[in-house]
């Protein structure tokens, strides 16, 4: 049994890793500035801590001299509607970057044994993803760098500043970059929804058509949420510090991903693509479409860790549907 704390484990991610933590037997500490939307606390941690970790008190209430491990999910964070408009972005990098700070400093000081710090797809450079049939994600093509937004420079600096956290003072980091992770328990509507949620609930609530941004031809990967909580598991069992992609490589483009949940769904209802970049939809959000194509290369994963993720996308995304339709038509909502 080991003491591990687990930041943002009252998110998505953070939550269901923080529940597989748990199970596995750990003693699992959980902080975040909110509860768990969905998900009771007793369910997912031994302890949960209400605490903004901007505020360098707090992450030091949270990290103790006897924590093995540390898990940073915490960031500033949402889908395509939010992190790419612009409105966001002086939040987005201030928020996360005094997290980020805090928390690898406390790690440090307090001698934690292990670190992850969950990076993202984000930090690759524009110009290596305009080709919607042939992105390059390597791993090591994300220098020189130029990442799409100010959330992916974020997350570079953050990956650097844990590298030289680990270069100047030894302590054992682990980073993984995702992509696009999906599931049930998350973010479904608000607006800070990642496209599958935003699809699984258009498609819950359409009579005649889907809404989806662009063409619809741009392509990404989408991997589920158990493979994503499996891989952060193993790649903090290996000796491999990263940086390294944590994604699945079932490209498909955003139509064939919402003919997949609409098939999924049974309805006789269509796609309706409407124009990016500065229109509004019909919720009321800016569509910003992304970069034309992105999906994960796990090659160097499969390398060093020797394991790889496996299940379709279509697996995942029933499940999906079916948890995001019964909240959509469930009497709370
Ligand atoms: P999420 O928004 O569900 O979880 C992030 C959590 O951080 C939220 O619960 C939020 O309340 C918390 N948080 C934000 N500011 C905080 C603060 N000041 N103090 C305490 N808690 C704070 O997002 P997620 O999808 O679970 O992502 C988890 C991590 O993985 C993030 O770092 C994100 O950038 C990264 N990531 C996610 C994806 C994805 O597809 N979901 C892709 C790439 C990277």
């Amino acid at each position: 049994m080991k003491k591990v704390v687990v930041l943002g484990g009252g998110g998505f991610i953070g939550g269901h890793l923080a529940k597989r933590l748990k199970d596995d037997g750990n003693q699992v500490t959980v902080c975040d500035i909110k509860d768990h939307e969905y998900w009771d606390s007793n369910t997912i941690c031994d302890k949960f801590i209400v605490g903004d970790l901007r505020d360098p008190s707090i992450v030091s209430s949270v990290i103790s001299t006897d924590t093995d491990e540390v898990y940073q999910l915490a960031a500033d964070m949402g889908g395509a509607g939010y992190l790419f408009t612009g409105d966001n972005d002086a939040n987005v990098m201030h928020n996360s970057s005094l997290i980020n700070l805090n928390v690898i400093h406390e790690c440090t000081k307090k001698l934690v044994k292990k670190v992850f710090y969950s990076s993202s797809a984000c930090v690759y450079p524009e110009h290596n993803q305009l080709d919607p049939n042939n992105p390059n994600c390597e791993e090591s093509s994300v220098y020189p760098a130029s990442p799409d937004s100010e959330y992916g420079w974020e997350k570079l600096y953050s990956e650097r500043l844990f590298l030289a956290f680990n270069k100047n003072y030894g302590i054992d980091v682990r980073i993984g970059r995702f992509h696009n992770i999906f599931g049930p328990m998350g973010t479904w509507s608000g607006g800070k929804e990642k496209v599958p949620a935003a699809i699984c609930r258009k498609t819950a609530e359409a009579s005649n058509s889907v809404e989806v941004w662009g063409d619809g031809l741009q392509t990404r990967s989408f991997l589920y949420i158990d493979e994503c909580v499996e891989a952060v598991i193993k790649l903090m069992e290996s000796d491999f510090m990263g940086p390294v992609n944590i994604g699945s490589q079932e490209m498909v483009s955003i139509n064939e991903l919402a003919q997949m949940v609409i098939d999924i769904s049974g309805k006789d209802i269509s796609i309706q693509n409407i124009q990016g970049q500065t229109f509004v939809d019909k919720y009321g959000f800016n569509c910003p479409e992304g970069v034309r194509g992105r999906n994960s290369d796990n090659r160097l994963y499969k390398e060093k860790i020797g394991w790889a993720v496996s299940q379709p996308l279509r697996i995942g995304l029933e499940q999906t549907y079916r948890w995001i339709n019964q909240e959509v038509n469930s009497p709370r909502h």
